[in-house]
């Protein structure tokens, strides 16, 4: 069985990423490599974050054999995930700045409650019918391979459309799941769930088109 580095400490990714691949893979995360280098996210596009962040730590597992030794694994592949939330009223915005929405100016990630809460004020006065928005995630596949081989990463990506309801509501998921209300649905993401989630959301159509990816080799 491949091992599979998700390059993330967001359990919730995790998670969500473990519960799609199910048991395809044998999986750990930057949790299990906690001297990873942190990787800066400045990219303007979510495929660009997704592949600096696959590269970056894949060259920097390649470089050191001890990292798959201590693990008792072979290391075959980094899987990186970088999403976010799209506004139409808001002209696409958060986008790749939303983990950090209610602190733009400090560059750094921001509470949930705090990027929601800033989100709600300024919609405050869009009506339901201009409230549109919608999920993006791109998938980064970087395979471990001895540098100067390392080949660019192959990227995936799924979206959800939706619209931002105004309040939070449900206790599941993370991030805009609370006010998230996929197409066809009239509950949030928070209220509907994980097995639902993990059926339509943007992060279960790269990880769909992550598997085809696969299945064709
Ligand atoms: P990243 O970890 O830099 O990719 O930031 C992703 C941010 O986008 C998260 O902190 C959330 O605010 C938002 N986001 C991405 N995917 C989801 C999701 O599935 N549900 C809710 N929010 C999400």
């Amino acid at each position: 069985m491949k091992t599979l580095i998700v390059a993330t400490r967001n359990h919730h990714k995790t998670g969500e990423i473990r519960a799609i691949l199910g048991g395809s893979f044998r999986f750990f995360t930057l949790n299990d490599f906690p001297d990873a280098p942190k990787v800066m996210e400045d990219a303007d596009t979510f495929a660009g974050n997704a592949a600096k962040k696959a590269m970056e730590l894949a060259r920097w597992l390649a470089t050191d054999q001890t990292h798959g030794q201590r693990l008792n694994a072979s290391l075959d592949y980094v899987l990186a995930d970088d999403s976010g939330l799209e506004v139409d009223a808001l002209n696409s915005a958060p986008g790749v700045h939303s983990a950090r929405f209610a602190a733009l100016e400090k560059s750094e990630n921001a509470p949930d409650a705090d990027n929601n809460a800033k989100l709600l004020r300024l919609l405050q006065a869009v009506p339901t019918e201009q409230r549109n928005a919608r999920f993006r995630c791109v998938l980064a596949l970087a395979e471990i391979i001895p540098s100067p081989g390392m080949a660019h990463p192959q990227l995936f990506d799924g979206t959800c459309e939706g619209r931002i309801q105004f309040g939070a509501s449900g206790a599941n998921g993370f991030g805009y799941d609370p006010l998230f209300v996929p197409e066809g649905f009239s509950q949030s993401f928070a209220e509907l769930g994980e097995d639902v989630k993990n059926r339509l959301s943007h992060r279960a159509k790269a990880l769909a088109n992550l598997q085809a990816f696969f299945s064709l080799r």
